[in-house]
């Protein structure tokens, strides 16, 4: 049963067995951000928030936050996620969006940055007036997952490097899993510890996700679940 908790007069976060999702509402619109897990009726729940038009924009397309897509005919992704969304049989059009495009909501303007490396198409959304970035799954303290096709550890360390070319303009970090909120510092840890693991600093040990042995790379900060290394 998903979870319901206002953050402040405008914003709330959807609480959904173990991953979240944001709604944020302007003055003339209101974005769903991610539609869950377990949550096909995300867009019910924000339409008992507010009267708002509904828009969706999704960090990304791995199956923990599409869960309510079908709900909406059209919604705003990274085209980069075309591929990782129909193998999830999302339905529906995507709206293709790129770093620098603003998604205005009516006085909350939500600025677009593209960071691949969790996925190909992972995005971070910078709600410039509250100051805040809601990161996906890319910026987190819990398990990242850096397994399987798609996904790359280096590309991921350019974007975080790319992250923090904005981290004067937000306070804090609004991530879809683990702690919320978490700190811009997070980003730096991020960057060494997946420098680390290319460079061979970091042991790891072998896990099960899914049916698939993957190596774990647990750091202090959070953990990366990487390809395992025969
Ligand atoms: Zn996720």
């Amino acid at each position: 049963m998903a979870e319901v908790i206002k953050i402040n007069d405008n914003t709330w976060r959807i609480e959904d067995t173990g991953v979240r999702f944001y709604l944020l509402c302007g003055k003339e619109r209101a974005a769903l951000i991610d539609t869950g897990m377990n949550t096909p009726d995300a867009r019910q729940i924000a339409e008992g928030l507010t009267s708002l038009l509904l828009i969706l924009i999704n960090t990304h397309a791995d199956p923990d936050h599409i869960s309510g897509n079908a709900s909406f005919d059209s919604f705003y992704m990274s085209p980069n996620e075309e591929g990782n969304l129909r193998n999830h049989t999302g339905e529906g059009e995507i709206i293709p969006i790129k770093e620098g495009d603003v998604i205005e909501l009516g006085e909350r303007p939500l600025r677009i940055i593209d960071i691949p490396g969790h996925t190909r198409g992972s995005i971070a959304i910078l709600d410039e007036k509250q100051r805040v970035l809601i990161s996906g799954d890319s910026v987190q303290d819990g398990k990242i997952f850096m397994f399987g096709p798609e996904r790359n550890l280096e590309v991921y360390i350019e974007s975080m490097k790319h992250l923090e070319e904005y981290t004067n303009e937000f306070e804090d970090i609004y991530p879809m899993h683990g702690t919320i909120p978490v700190q811009k510092e997070l980003i730096r840890k991020l960057i060494e510890g997946a420098e680390d693991i290319i460079a061979g600093r970091a042991e790891g040990k072998t896990v099960e996700v899914f049916g698939n042995e993957v190596c774990l790379y647990n750091f202090s900060f959070a953990g990366f679940l990487c390809k395992l290394e025969k």
